[in-house]
């Protein structure tokens, strides 16, 4: 049964599709079978892995309206033999305002997944930079979300935001929803800030971000311009051996039997149990970071 896995965080440009791309193509390639779903109507994740932009008669707004099935959309064997791609193009804007007729207009992603999920080993899904009705129908289908954190300015602020919305999903739609991990992008080890976030957010959520760091790599930024994910790229690139390395940390993070570690950034209770944390209920006051963050900038 897959591991489902939604990537998303309403802040936008934090490199979203970035990682569902580059970690669906790098868990394909350790022969994992894997459905990456394109969950915003931007396409970025289509086309990033090498759709072509219009060319697909049916995608996953036609089921989320219930108009189609995932075995109607899926494309198979995209640039790699394991990995499946579910695409979407700008109607699924519409799907947002169409589903709020609908009864159980929450679970339609949910429901629908639960066809083909048997399938693979993960499902990766790339969410808008919004926490609106098709982000919930992400998370109420999800077992775990993944956050991506650019080392930038204000990058903690807004995440309060979206833990509390995380809190509703698992109170009204989905409790077993927990936290896969925080993924550090953009990373610039020149910078006083990029040092700052990271450090920041390894203290507030501890071993769930993940050790691996996304540095700023412009291969990754090329990459999506000729539709191809970065191990295809350039496969030599830091940019494709990170992603390579996040994967393998997914895999061993989500492999029974194996225990996450604790690292030298402090033990979390509950840091011996394998695979996801659940998300704190506590109170988050993430958003008191960014004054801090702000003024830490100041000395660069
Ligand atoms: P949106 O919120 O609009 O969906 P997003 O969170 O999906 O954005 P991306 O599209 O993945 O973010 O990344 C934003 C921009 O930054 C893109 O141009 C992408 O190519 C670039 N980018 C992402 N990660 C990196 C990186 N590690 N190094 C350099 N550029 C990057
Ligand atoms: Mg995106």
């Amino acid at each position: 049964m897959a591991k489902v896995v939604a990537i998303a965080n309403q802040k936008g440009g934090v490199g979203k599709t970035t990682t569902a791309v580059n970690l669906a193509a790098s868990l394909a390639v350790a022969e994992q079978r894997t459905l990456l779903i394109d969950g915003d109507p931007q396409g970025n994740a289509s086309s990033g892995i090498g759709l072509e932009r219009g060319a697909h008669q049916k995608t996953v707004y036609d089921v989320l309206i219930g108009a189609a099935s995932f075995d109607d959309i899926i494309k198979q064997a995209v640039q790699f033999k394991h990995l499946a791609v579910a695409p979407a193009t700008a109607d699924l804007a519409a799907a947002e305002v169409e589903l709020v007729d609908q009864p159980e207009r929450e679970q339609a992603m949910r429901h629908a997944l639960a066809a083909v999920r048997d399938r693979y080993d993960y499902i990766l899904i790339d969410c808008p930079p919004s926490l609106g009705l098709l982000t919930i129908n992400m998370l109420a289908a999800a077992d775990t979300l993944l956050i991506p954190v650019q080392c930038e300015y204000y990058a903690l602020e807004g995440l309060s935001q979206l833990l509390n919305t995380v809190r509703l999903v698992q109170r009204s739609l989905n409790e077993s929803l927990s936290l896969e991990g925080v993924l550090l992008t953009m990373y610039d080890a020149r910078l006083n800030l990029s040092r700052q976030v990271a450090s920041d957010a390894r203290e507030y959520f501890g071993n769930q971000v993940f050790e691996t760091v996304i540095p700023r790599n412009i291969r990754l930024a090329e990459a999506p311009s000729f539709g191809k994910p970065i191990i295809l790229y350039d496969v030599a690139s830091i940019g494709a051996q990170s992603y390579v390395s996040v994967a393998r940390e997914l895999i061993a993070r989500n492999s029974p039997g194996t225990h996450t570690q604790p690292t030298e950034h402090g033990e979390r209770p509950g840091s011996e149990q394998p695979g996801a944390q659940p998300i704190d209920p506590g109170e988050a006051p993430l958003s008191d970071h960014a004054p801090e963050l702000a003024d830490s900038s100041a000395s660069e």
